[in-house]
C-alpha cells in the first residue's frame, strides 16, 4: 500500500506520543518547554523549570520549526545536481557551508577531484580533542543518476507536491544530510556545553566508490574526521500497511564487494572446425558450476539478532523458520526456507557470487582465443577473497580458467559492536521516537562509506530516519525517488534527539 500523508499522525500528535514514551530527562524538559511555547533560543542562559530531577541546560529548540528549515535546506540540495558520475559535490558543499556560515560555523571544503570535494565542520568540546569520543555525523553528497524519461518531475527541481518531497537524493542520502545539519546546528543554536566533539561530513563519491570518495578523505585527512563514533546512513524504518512504525532497521555491518575476472585462453580459429579447446565452452561450463554453487551458510552475530527480533513481525511460517535458524536439527532447513524467501536474507547469511559481464567473440564465424567474465562478490564481515576464490578454483576444476581479484576490491571491515552505549542509546531514543517500536540489528547486502570508518575503529551505525513503506523505499536509485513530507519532521527529531543526548553534558 502506497504511503499517503493523510495515513500518518500530524506532527503533533507524533510529538503526543513521544510524550508519552519518553522517561524524565533533560529531553522532557526540552520538549515540555516547546510544548508550552517557549522560545528555547532566548532560554539558554536561563535555568529550566525546576521538576525535581537534575538540572541542565535546555538543548535545542522547537523541532517542527527546525525541520521546516531543514526542509528547505533540503530542498535546496536536491536543485543541486550532484549525479555520480560526475558528481559536481563541491556545488553541494559549497551551499552547507554557507547555510553554516550563517550560524557562525566555519565549516572546511576539502577538495579531492576537479569539481569534487568534502565538506567537514566541527563543534568543540574542549581546547584539546579525544577523537575517540568524537560523534561523526555522515551523509553522501553525490546522488546516482536518473532516467528522465522515467520521472513525471524534474528530478533536480527539488518539487515539493502530493505530500512528497521529490527528486534523486531525497531518500538517498540527501535528506539525511538535512538532518545530521540540523541536529548540528541545533547544538550550536542551543548553545550548549557539550562532552565530545561533534564532526558534520558531507562525502562525495559514495556512489562509485572512486578516488573523491571517503577512502581519499580517511588516506589524506584523517585529523578532520577522526571519530569514536559515527551516524551514517544505511538502516531503515519501516513503515507498515497500518500507517504505524514496525521496526526500525540499525545497520552496524555491511558486505564487502569484490570483483573477480575470470580469463580463459585456448585455440580460436575457424568455426568451420571447432576444438574442446574453445575458450567460450570453457567460460560457460566454469559459470555454470559458481552459478549452480551455494557457498556456506556463516551467521554472523548481527544476523543472528536481526532473524531474532524480527521473528514475531513476520507470518507464522516464516516467523516459526527464523527461530529455529541456528539450531542444530531444524537449521539448514530454516537457512533454505529464509534464502529461498527473500534474496536479501540469503545475502546475509553468505557470500554471494553474481556474474555480471560477459565478454567473446567479435565475429559468428570465428572462435575467439579469450574469453572474460566478471563475478561480483559480496563478502560477510571477516570472511575474506582468497578463500573464496580458492573454493571456486577447485569447483571449477579447470586450468583453461584464470581468476584475477580486482585490486580495487573493498577491504572487510569489522561489524559495529551491538553493546556499547551509543548503540544503546540510538536504540532507545529509536523506539521512544516511534512508538516502542522494535530496533533490529542490520547487516546491508550492499556498500556505504561506514565500512571504512570502522576500518579504523569507528563504531558506526546506519539510520535511514524518515519512516517510510516499502513502496516508497523501492525507489531508492530507481525511478520517481520521493521522500514523504510527513516522515522528515520525524527523521529530523530522531538524529537531533540522539546527538543531543550523546553529547550534550548533563
Ligand atoms: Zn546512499
Amino acid at each position: 500500500m502506497e504511503f499517503t500523508g493523510g495515513k500518518t499522525q500530524s506532527y503533533l500528535g507524533g510529538v503526543y506520543v513521544l510524550r508519552r514514551h519518553i522517561s524524565l530527562s533533560i529531553l522532557s524538559l526540552l520538549f515540555l518547554s516547546g510544548f508550552l511555547g517557549c522560545n528555547l533560543n532566548a532560554q539558554v542562559s536561563q535555568k529550566p523549570p525546576s521538576l525535581g530531577i537534575p538540572q541542565a541546560p535546555p538543548l535545542v529548540g522547537d523541532t517542527v520549526a527546525l525541520a521546516l528549515e531543514a526542509q528547505n535546506w533540503l530542498v535546496e540540495l536536491l536543485k543541486i545536481n550532484t549525479t555520480n558520475p560526475p558528481g559536481n559535490e563541491q556545488a553541494a558543499a559549497k551551499y552547507i557551508a554557507g547555510v553554516l556560515a550563517k550560524e557562525g560555523i566555519a565549516a572546511e571544503i576539502l577538495d579531492l577531484a576537479p569539481g569534487r570535494s568534502a565538506v567537514v565542520a566541527r563543534l568543540r568540546s574542549s581546547a584539546v580533542a579525544d577523537p575517540s569520543k568524537a560523534l561523526l555525523l555522515v551523509a553522501h553528497m553525490d546522488v546516482v543518476g536518473v532516467d528522465r524519461g522515467k520521472w513525471s518531475v524534474d528530478p533536480f527541481g527539488g518539487v515539493i507536491k502530493d505530500g512528497y518531497i521529490w527528486g534523486r537524493g531525497s531518500l538517498d542520502d540527501k535528506s539525511m544530510l538535512a538532518a545530521n545539519l540540523a541536529a548540528f546546528i541545533a547544538l550550536k543554536r542551543g548553545n550548549v556545553h557539550i562532552n565530545r566533539d561533534v564532526i558534520f561530513l558531507g562525502t562525495a563519491d559514495e556512489e562509485q566508490f572512486g578516488d573523491a570518495s571517503i577512502k581519499m578523505l580517511v588516506a589524506k585527512h584523517w585529523d578532520k574526521i577522526a571519530a569514536g563514533f559515527a551516524l551514517n546512513e544505511g538502516g531503515k524504518v519501516v513503515l507498515g500497511k497500518d500507517g504505524k512504525v514496525q521496526y526500525v532497521a540499525l545497520q552496524a555491518g555491511e558486505k564487502v564487494s569484490v570483483n573477480v575476472g575470470l580469463t580463459v585462453t585456448g585455440r580460436g580459429g575457424h568455426a568451420s572446425m571447432p576444438t574442446k579447446e574453445n575458450p567460450v565452452v570453457h567460460l560457460a561450463s566454469a559459470l555454470d558450476k559458481i552459478g549452480n554453487y551455494s557457498t556456506p551458510v556463516r551467521l554472523t552475530s548481527i544476523v543472528r539478532r536481526y532473524f531474532e527480533s524480527l521473528a514475531p513481525l513476520e507470518d507464522e511460517e516464516t516467523s516459526k523458520w527464523m527461530r529455529v535458524i541456528d539450531t542444530p536439527d531444524r537449521g539448514e532447513h530454516a537457512q533454505r526456507f529464509l534464502a529461498d524467501a527473500n534474496p536479501m536474507w540469503n545475502s546475509m547469511m553468505r557470500d554471494t557470487i553474481a556474474p555480471t559481464i560477459l565478454e567473446a567473440g567479435f565475429r559468428g564465424n570465428v572462435i575467439p582465443s579469450e574469453a572474460h567474465a566478471v563475478l561480483n562478490i559480496r563478502l560477510l564481515p571477516g570472511d575474506t577473497i582468497d578463500v573464496l576464490v580458492n573454493d571456486l578454483k577447485k569447483l571449477v576444476n579447470d586450468p583453461q580458467v584464470h581468476f584475477e581479484i580486482a585490486s580495487e576490491g573493498g577491504l572487510a571491515a569489522p561489524n559495529s559492536s551491538l553493546e556499547n552505549d551509543f548503540f544503546n542509546l540510538i536504540t532507545r531514543v529509536s523506539a521512544q521516537e516511534f512508538g516502542g517500536a522494535p530496533v533490529i540489528p542490520f547487516m546491508s547486502t550492499g556498500a556505504t562509506d561506514s565500512a571504512q570508518l570502522r576500518l579504523h575503529n569507528v563504531q558506526a551505525y546506519g539510520l535511514r530516519p524518515f519512516p517510510v513503506s516499502e513502496a516508497d523505499d523501492a525507489r531508492v536509485h530507481g525511478d520517481e525517488e520521493r521522500l514523504p513530507l510527513a516522515a522528515f519532521p520525524k527523521g529530523v527529531d530522531l538524529v537531533v534527539r540522539i546527538v543531543a543526548e550523546f553529547s550534550v553534558s548533563r
